[in-house]
């Protein structure tokens, strides 16, 4: 049996490009398949039935025809628009955010359910929570769980020992804690709080609804941020776009308030 010619998937919709005059092409993310390139050709005509089903940041059905190159969507259905994120500035840089590390950490035709399943849940959390850092860093450190990059935070990563509820140090080339002896030696490790290494702990091992009930002030809220920022921004080589659009959004809430 050869590989049927269409097929139909659920899609998050993670960007688009405008091909010719009005065709699109899409990035997506599919539980089946991970990351696909498709055409939405028409998309960008007035009375394309594709349209809105095919922005970016919406999660739905499509049936694709096999191409040459690259699979057609032929028809497509809304299962949701995500509208909450897409009427608030602040939570639609989020849900930007939370597509660009997906698309920057994956690669095409990788599948991996439990990454499709994790990005579907956060943009839902993100548009019903008032929490969207907890929502955040909860993503990160499952996302980097689910692509092998889990950070170590139970033992020193260079001697091994168990690590002390003292000032300890986040390794971003180690992928884990560095207990202070051994950080001390890496200069370019940072230090981590004994609460930050508290909530990483409980956050990377509980369930989402044990994590949202976690209290994290602002000042340790800041810190879980840039630890994690400095491993992903490490991981990938490269600043996340989204993020510093995020921070200077976050910055001028601030000055106005
Ligand atoms: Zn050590």
């Amino acid at each position: 049996m050869g590989t049927p010619r269409s097929y139909q998937t659920q899609a998050i919709v993670i960007k688009q490009m405008k091909v010719g005059e009005f065709d699109k092409l899409l990035t997506i993310y599919t539980p089946e398949f991970g990351k696909l390139k498709a055409l939405a050709k028409g998309a960008c005509r007035p009375t394309s039935k594709l349209g809105g089903n095919v922005e970016p940041l919406t999660h739905s059905l499509l049936f694709l025809a096999r191409g040459r190159k690259l699979d057609i969507i032929t028809q497509s259905q809304t299962i949701d628009s995500f509208l909450a994120l897409k009427s608030d500035l602040w939570r639609l840089s989020q849900g930007f955010y939370v597509l660009e590390l997906v698309d920057s950490f994956t690669v095409e035709n990788s599948e991996s359910r439990p990454v499709f399943d994790l990005s579907l849940a956060t943009l839902h959390r993100l548009c019903q929570s008032n929490n969207s850092e907890a929502v955040l860093r909860y993503f990160e450190l499952h996302f980097l769980h689910h692509l092998g990059y889990r950070p170590q935070l139970r033992q020193c990563v260079a001697c091994n020992s168990p690590l002390k509820p003292v000032v300890n140090f986040f390794s971003t080339s180690q992928g884990g804690i560095l207990c202070p002896d051994c950080g001390f030696k890496e200069t370019k490790s940072c230090p981590l709080s004994v609460d930050a290494l508290k909530v990483l702990r409980l956050w990377q091992d509980c369930d989402y609804a044990t994590a949202k009930r976690v209290k994290v002030k602002s000042e340790l809220s800041s810190e879980l941020e840039q630890v994690l920022q400095r491993y992903i921004t490490y991981l990938l080589q490269r600043e996340i776009k989204s993020k510093s659009w995020l921070d200077e959004l976050k910055k001028s809430v601030i000055d106005n308030n």
